[in-house]
C-alpha cells in the first residue's frame, strides 16, 4: 500500500477527483491511502494566516516558513519516513519514468504552493525534491498533486480492472500507443482498420506495432518521455 500525505490550503478542491473513478475505487480498495492535510491547521496565528508579503517588495503573498515547518515535524512525529515533493513550476518534470520510480514507494508527501509561490526557507530548510507537472504556471499546486497521484495510482496492482493495461501504453519503453476502435464498425462514413476484424491475432500485433512505431517517429520531441 501506497501512502500519499498532501499538505495543502485547498483540500477541498482535491475531494472530487480523488473520490472519482478509478482513484477513488483504488482507494476503497485499500491499494492507496491518500491524506489531506490543511496548512491552516498548522498555522500558529489566532486567524490561521499561512501567507505574507515578501521583503522588498514585488506582487503577491507568499506561504509562510511556520505552517509548512510544523505540519512536516508533525508527519513525522506521527512516523513520516518517504519521499517529499515539493510543487514548483522550476521543478524536475514530472513523466512516466518518474510515476513508475514513485509507484514503488511506501509514503510520498506532497507540498501544493499557492499565491505566488513559497517562502524561500520552505524551499531550502526541508529536504525537497522539486517538481514540476510541465513548463507552465498553475495558481496552486493542488492540480499538480491530482495529476501525480492518478499517474501513479494506476500503476499500482489492482488499480486498472486489466492488470497489462499498462503494459502497452503510451510512455511504456518511450513509445507512444497505437489507435483502438471500439463498436461500431462503421461510423458517419469512418471505419475501423479492416485488420482489427478478421481475429487474426499475428497480423494485428504486427499493425499495432507500426502503427506505433510510426506515431513515435511522428511526434519524437513532443509527447514521447525519456527516450
Ligand atoms: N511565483 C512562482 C509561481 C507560483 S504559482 C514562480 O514564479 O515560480 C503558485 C503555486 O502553484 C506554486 O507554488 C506551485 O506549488 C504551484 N505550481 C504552479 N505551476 C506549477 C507547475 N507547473 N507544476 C507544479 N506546481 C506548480
Amino acid at each position: 500500500m501506497l501512502t500519499f500525505d498532501v499538505l495543502t490550503l485547498f483540500p477541498e478542491s482535491l475531494s472530487g477527483f480523488l473520490g472519482s473513478s478509478i482513484l477513488g475505487l483504488a482507494r476503497a480498495r485499500g491499494i492507496v491511502d491518500v491524506r489531506l492535510h490543511n496548512l491552516r491547521d498548522f498555522s500558529a496565528d489566532k486567524h490561521r494566516k499561512v501567507d505574507d508579503r515578501p521583503y522588498g517588495g514585488g506582487p503577491g503573498m507568499l506561504i509562510t516558513p511556520e505552517p509548512v515547518f510544523r505540519a512536516v515535524d508533525w508527519l513525522e512525529a506521527h512516523g513520516f519516513a518517504g519521499r517529499r515533493l515539493l510543487m514548483t513550476p522550476a521543478g524536475r518534470t514530472f513523466d512516466q519514468p518518474f510515476a513508475q520510480e514513485l509507484a514503488g514507494e511506501k509514503r510520498v508527501l506532497i507540498l501544493c504552493g499557492h499565491y505566488e509561490g513559497f517562502d524561500h526557507r520552505i524551499v531550502e530548510g526541508l529536504k525537497w525534491e522539486e517538481v514540476s507537472i510541465g513548463g507552465y504556471v498553475l495558481s496552486g499546486g493542488e492540480p499538480a498533486a491530482v495529476a501525480i497521484v492518478d499517474a501513479v495510482t494506476r500503476l499500482l496492482p489492482g488499480a486498472l480492472g486489466d492488470p497489462d493495461s499498462p503494459k502497452d501504453e503510451t510512455f511504456t519503453d518511450g513509445k507512444i500507443e497505437y489507435p483502438q476502435y471500439t463498436r461500431p464498425r462503421e461510423f458517419r462514413g469512418l471505419a475501423v482498420p479492416e485488420v482489427l476484424i478478421g481475429g487474426n491475432h499475428a497480423e494485428i500485433r504486427k499493425w499495432r506495432e507500426e502503427e506505433s512505431k510510426r506515431r513515435t517517429a511522428e511526434r519524437r520531441g513532443q509527447a514521447t518521455s525519456g527516450g
